[in-house]
């Protein structure tokens, strides 16, 4: 499917209106990083640093995964890539860690949760990643922070990371950008504090929405129940997009509806203009974009919100269907 938009590789998404959306890819292996010159990606906007530790049965080693990150740095070839630290808990178990035996796990010891209880694997993490960015650019992305507290104490444990990297007198990376993953609608409220600590913030709109509609992402009953769409959800992104401009942070979506081509649209309209996804959706989201205008999109929400729609779909879709 992908080659029917091979001639778009190269070019931006760009919508006629003239503004420019950036195209990013999910990844978690080594084996996805070819796509990154395929899909024409601007960058890796989310790696799913969990599944290095879920394909393996031990912890792996700083060593191993340095190696790791590096290789994924160099086949990146100078894009970037915004590694998550570990998200273990919840729907991803370890086979070597002790089953926790939760009553919800999703809402349970997961993510930061368990990197901030569990120091020694974060750190670890941390400092292979610092170790594999000697000379360029590193990028570190904390997920499920659901109060400022906790990312202040993953950015401190960070920091104290580098300094140590640094009285050990080895060489450093040539950059660090830290951000954190917008998972829980708590975030949206967040003290101002918060966004401006982030060097970039990432919506995780599997796991936004979940706690949004309380509607488990795994449970077939109930996952699709909700429209993405859904006027509530978007005032809920639109908080979301105004606390990151007045802090003047890059806000990108990293979740699966980034893309998804309606979706993506109304997401680059509200305002998101950093999506993240699977590397085969950037083509078909890229060529929606360049024949659309997104600032008359804009519009078109706007007047659905106005008067009420229940969801933005309808409309959004009618209004494709003319251009
Ligand atoms: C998300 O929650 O949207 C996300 C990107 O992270 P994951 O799907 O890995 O939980
Ligand atoms: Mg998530």
């Amino acid at each position: 499917a992908q080659d029917r938009y091979a001639g778009l590789r190269d070019l931006p998404a760009t919508g006629r209106c003239g503004t420019t959306v950036q195209l990013y890819m999910n990844a978690g292996l080594m084996a996805d990083l070819p796509s990154l010159e395929g899909s024409g990606a601007e960058g890796v906007g989310l790696f799913r640093t969990e599944l290095q530790f879920l394909v393996r049965n031990h912890v792996p080693r700083r060593a191993e995964l340095a190696g790791l990150y590096a290789r994924v740095m160099d086949n990146a070839q100078g894009k970037p890539v915004m590694f998550r630290t570990l998200d273990i808990g919840s729907d991803k178990v370890l086979p070597y860690m002790k089953p926790q035996d939760e009553p919800n796990p999703a809402m349970g010891w997961r993510a930061i949760r368990v990197g901030l209880d569990k120091r020694g694997v974060l750190r670890m993490q941390l400092q292979a990643l610092i170790r594999a960015s000697v000379g360029r650019p590193l990028h570190v992305m904390f997920p499920f922070i659901a109060d400022i507290g906790e990312y202040e104490d993953a950015y401190r444990i960070l920091m104290q990371e580098m300094a140590r990297e640094q009285r050990l007198g080895h060489a450093m990376p040539s950059d660090i950008r830290v951000g954190a993953m917008l998972e829980t609608p708590s975030m949206a409220f967040a003290p101002k504090r918060f966004f401006e600590m982030c060097d970039f913030v990432s919506i995780g709109g599997n796991d936004l929405k979940q706690f949004f509609f309380a509607a488990d992402r795994e449970n077939e009953r109930v996952r699709r129940r909700y429209d993405t769409l859904n006027l509530s959800f978007l005032a809920l992104l639109r908080q979301i997009v105004r606390r990151c401009d007045e802090a003047r942070v890059p806000l990108s979506f990293c979740g699966e509806d980034a893309g998804r081509p309606i979706e993506a649209l109304v997401f680059a309209a509200l305002g998101i203009h950093r999506l993240s996804m699977r590397p085969a959706s950037i083509g078909p989201v890229k060529h929606l974009i360049r024949r659309i205008s997104i600032t008359e999109l804009a519009r078109v929400i706007a007047q659905a919100e106005a008067d009420g729609i229940p969801s933005v779909r309808g409309p959004v879709t009618e209004w494709l269907a003319r251009q």
